[in-house]
């Protein structure tokens, strides 16, 4: 059996099977798709000490520095079921069952993507989904938010500190964040909410030059002409297979204690797919790096 199995292979997990391994404990890692979320960036400006790099690059060095060490990575392979038995028993997708003293799950999550035409094309070309990476690329320009959630009019107060106008729209009558974010949006210059509005179609030609959105009350279809849309309605965990398991939040989210610990004692989770409020490389990195830390902890007292 091995000591640590991490499941997941973005910076996460890329991070705990490193830490884990660096104790010189027996460490397997599995992933669908090794690098995740940071194989779809093209420009990743703020991971520190690094002034530039794009995904594919950062992924391997990350696949790079995890070989270095005597872990074993399974790609391309899915875990679908954790049980705990004598030991954890963690089934993946082709039948197989690992076991391990202890799991730390890095499983990350994806944006809720709109679905309108133009969305998939322009990804990377325009539409982006983290104001945090993406925001100062759009420096002078207009954007549009979708979304008027918590996220969405966060999003809109970020980027309209660097843009030159953001519109928001959302779909319902009425915005759903929280009172003080509301007030102090309406209170930006530069901000323009248009509510009960459906986005139909995100255009371009090589990038983003606009987006139609249909007015719901009066079914009149407009256009806008701008730079850039942020997508802001929804980031899902990647923990539907722990349905049952490990105590997660009313958004799938995995509850963490500060030492990454979940509420079944050996097992911990790092990354997106937990409850850490900002989500980004940097962030999950650290949060790997204590997950397995936790890991460890755990195991030399058991
Ligand atoms: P992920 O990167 O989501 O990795 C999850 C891993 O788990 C993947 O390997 C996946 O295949 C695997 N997995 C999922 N389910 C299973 C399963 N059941 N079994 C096995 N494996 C599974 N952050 C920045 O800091 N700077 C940026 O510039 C930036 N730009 C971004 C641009 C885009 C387009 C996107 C989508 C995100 C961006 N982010 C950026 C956010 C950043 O990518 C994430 O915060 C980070 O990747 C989270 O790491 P993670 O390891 O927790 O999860």
């Amino acid at each position: 059996p091995y000591d640590v199995l991490v499941i997941g292979g973005g910076p996460s997990g890329a991070s705990a099977a490193i830490y884990a391994a660096r104790k010189g404990i027996r460490t397997g890692i599995v992933a669908e798709r090794f690098g995740g979320q940071v194989l779809d960036t093209m420009s990743i400006e703020n991971f520190i000490s690094v002034k530039h790099t794009e995904g594919p690059k950062l992924v391997a060095s990350l696949e790079e520095h995890v070989k270095e060490y005597d872990v074993d990575v399974m790609k391309s392979q899915r875990a679908i079921r954790l049980e705990k038995n004598d030991l954890f028993e963690v089934e993946l997708e082709n039948g197989a069952i690992l076991k391990s003293k202890s799991v730390i799950i890095a499983t990350g999550a994806r944006w809720r993507n709109l679905g309108v035409p133009g969305e998939q094309e322009f990804k990377n070309k325009g539409v982006a989904y983290c104001p945090h990476c993406d925001g100062p690329l759009f420096e002078g320009k207009h954007v549009a938010v979708i979304g008027g959630g918590n996220s969405g009019v966060e999003a809109a107060i970020d980027l309209a500190g660097i843009v030159k106008h953001v519109t928001l729209l959302e779909f319902m009558p009425e915005l759903k964040a929280d009172d003080v974010l509301q007030k102090r949006l309406y209170s930006l210059p530069n901000v323009t909410v248009l509510k009960n509005v459906q986005t139909k179609e995100i255009t371009g030609t090589d990038n983003v030059n606009g987006i139609t959105y249909v007015e719901r009350d009066t079914g009149e279809e407009k256009h806008i002409e701008l730079q850039g849309v942020f997508v802001q309605i929804g980031l899902v965990p990647n923990t539907d297979w722990l349905e049952g398991t490990v105590e997660r939040t009313r958004f799938g989210e995995i509850i963490v204690d500060k030492h990454g610990a979940t509420n079944i004692p050996g097992v911990f989770a790092a990354g997106d797919c937990t409850n850490n409020p900002y989500k980004q490389i940097i962030i999950s990195m650290g949060s790997g790096a204590n997950a397995a830390l936790g890991a460890f902890d755990y195991l030399i007292r058991n």
